[in-house]
């Protein structure tokens, strides 16, 4: 960095993506083994988003030994082999944005925030095993709290689900294929990939909405709409 550099950027917390910051202090350690060509070079940079002024950390690590990656250069056109300095941040990134109704859960059942809670933090920070199990545990929640047996088998409690009316075919069908992710993390050593931990959450996360959430939203809008004229 320039002595009179003073922007960046960096991934804001709050606004949860890559935005323009000012540097509020700057350190830069490098280091060098002796008698050896390995060295390393941290930058470390507070910054303000130039967004919503949040203060967040941006650490920076180079490596001389990490695998070179593959670059394409536009302006040589050709392709280069370098390393890419390895760039982390504090608070960490989230790994998926939580829905607008997550909040409303503290007004909930507190076994059911707290392991959604954990599930989320699990996601974050790269927990891929965990975050598949706890959520095959939140659907087990959901279903203790709608009355089902806890004692039943997973496939029993999706039956038992379906035949009161909590579910229909397809959701069945949706919450079959997360369970079974979710066995398959916790006792077949599937690790899912980032996309996969998505597509799981994709389908618990509405759930959670559905019969958690929507019945006050639904309430709240019934007693608002004025009565039909007669
Ligand atoms: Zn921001």
């Amino acid at each position: 960095m320039t002595e009179e550099q003073k922007n960046t950027k960096g991934h804001c917390p709050r606004c949860d993506g890559e935005r323009n910051a000012d540097i509020n202090a700057y350190y830069r350690n490098e280091w060098r083994e002796d008698d050896s060509p390995v060295y390393g070079i941290d930058e470390y940079y507070v910054l303000t988003c130039r967004g919503c002024e949040t203060v967040f950390v941006k650490i920076t690590e180079y490596f001389s030994e990490d695998e070179p990656e593959e670059h394409y250069d536009y302006n040589t056109g050709q392709v280069e082999l370098y390393v890419v300095p390895k760039v982390t941040h504090w608070p960490m990134p989230k790994f998926r944005r939580r829905p607008e109704w997550h909040w409303r859960l503290i007004f909930g059942d507190s076994d059911l925030k707290n392991l959604l809670k954990e599930t989320y933090s699990s996601l974050d920070n790269g927990n891929h095993v965990l975050a598949a199990i706890g959520m095959r545990t939140v659907f087990d929640r959901i279903s203790e709290l709608l009355g089902i047996d806890t004692k039943l088998t997973f496939n029993a409690k999706l039956n038992e689900m379906q035949e009161k009316g909590f579910i229909g075919e397809y959701e069945k069908e949706t919450l079959v294929v997360l369970i079974d992710a979710g066995s398959a993390a916790a006792h077949r050593g599937w690790k899912p990939s980032e996309d996969e931990l998505n597509a799981m959450m994709d389908i618990i996360e509405p759930m959670i909405q559905k019969h958690f959430i929507l019945p006050g939203t639904v309430a709240k809008l019934k007693s608002s709409v004025l009565p039909k004229c007669s």
